[in-house]
């Protein structure tokens, strides 16, 4: 017997979320059985833990979009009891039982070798948030950083706080927007060089073009936000979309595509094929310092999860929650 989050909805379509005991042989079907060391909580697992969002498929469900931990099972030759592996997207914790649970049993392909500077704890502080951010500027990288500061939006939030400490890291100045003046110190620390209020990109686009500003930007945010910021960037330089915090519409122009030759470059950590998910967990390895890392991390248990998934939905998490599911 093991312990899990499950989700279970009544009659009426409500969902309720506790902590229960599952046996083996209630696991889906699957090549690899880990026993799951840590997950941690993103926003799509605030929809998952609670009303589901048109995310999951079928309850009960287990939730828990990634987790690291140890093989203790497996009929594919690439795994075999023992070795530490991580797992982000490919619908686990949505269409298939994820990770907030003491053990979980996935295909082989989705699972990715956990590099060895990392231990099971870092990865899940980077977790999906941190690898979607990574891959981030990896396409920001790509396409060429222009001179002047790199945005990030949604700062103070998952993929923003990994955003912001890779690239000063890197060696970019970072512009944080935040709509939490009280996250100012927090954010510094990680290695912005400039804090941004909300309220300032909060306005819809009144000009499609303003002063050329940015160098880059990577956005958690979307709606409104994302479209002044396109009309804000230096010329041809990139945004990289990666969320959608502050809404899923884009009330923008073309012209900063037409007259400035901006790049809008889409971030999908979800379907990425292997050798990306490879490529980025090296990159955080080498590219993420660990001491920034720590300086995010919120430890939390399975118990905990219920009220996390609320905070999450109201942006009201710091950083990168780690949870400890034994
Ligand atoms: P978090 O909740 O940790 O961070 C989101 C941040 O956005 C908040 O902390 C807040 O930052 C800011 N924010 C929240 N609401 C608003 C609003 N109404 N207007 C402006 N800013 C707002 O979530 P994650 O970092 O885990 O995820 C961020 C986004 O990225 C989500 O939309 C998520 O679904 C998406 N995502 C996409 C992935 C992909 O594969 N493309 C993978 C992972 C995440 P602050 O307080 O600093 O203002």
């Amino acid at each position: 017997m093991f312990k899990a989050l499950v989700v279970e909805k009544n009659e009426e379509g409500k969902t309720h979320a506790a902590v229960q005991e599952l046996s083996e042989a209630q696991l889906p079907a699957g090549d690899v059985t880990v026993d799951v060391a840590y997950s941690t909580v993103n926003y799509k697992d605030g929809l998952c833990i609670g009303p589901g969002g048109g995310l999951v498929r079928n309850y009960p469900h287990v939730p828990g979009i990634d987790f690291a931990g140890t093989v203790a099972a497996s009929d594919d030759d690439r795994y075999k009891p023992g070795d530490k592996v991580v797992l982000t997207g490919w619908r686990v914790g949505e269409a298939h039982w994820g990770g907030y649970s003491q053990k979980a049993r996935v295909q082989a392909d989705w699972l990715v070798p956990l590099p060895t500077a990392l231990t099971p704890r870092q990865a899940m502080a980077v977790g999906t948030a941190g690898i979607t951010a990574m891959l981030a500027v990896m396409a920001l990288e790509k396409a060429g950083i222009k001179d002047g500061p790199v945005l990030v939006t949604g700062a103070a939030g998952g993929v923003g706080s990994v955003a912001t400490a890779i690239l000063a890291n890197l060696g970019y100045q970072v512009a944080a927007v935040t709509g939490r003046p009280e996250t100012e110190d927090y954010l510094k620390i990680l290695g912005a060089t400039q804090i941004v209020a909300r309220e300032e990109l909060n306005e819809t686009v009144k000009r499609p073009l303003e002063g050329e500003t940015w160098g880059g930007c990577v956005d958690a945010v979307g709606g409104p936000m994302l479209a002044r910021v396109l009309g804000q960037m230096q010329y041809g330089a990139s945004v990289a979309a990666v969320g959608l915090a502050g809404g899923a519409n884009l009330p923008a122009t073309v012209i900063p595509f037409l007259l400035r030759g901006v790049n809008l470059l889409g971030i999908d950590s979800v379907m990425q094929p292997f050798e990306n998910r490879q490529a980025a967990w090296a990159r955080i390895a080498t590219d993420l310092p660990m001491d920034k890392l720590e300086a995010m991390i919120v430890p939390a248990t399975l118990a905990d999860l219920p009220d996390l998934g609320r905070d999450i939905l109201k942006g009201q998490v710091k950083g990168r929650v780690v949870v400890d599911v034994n």
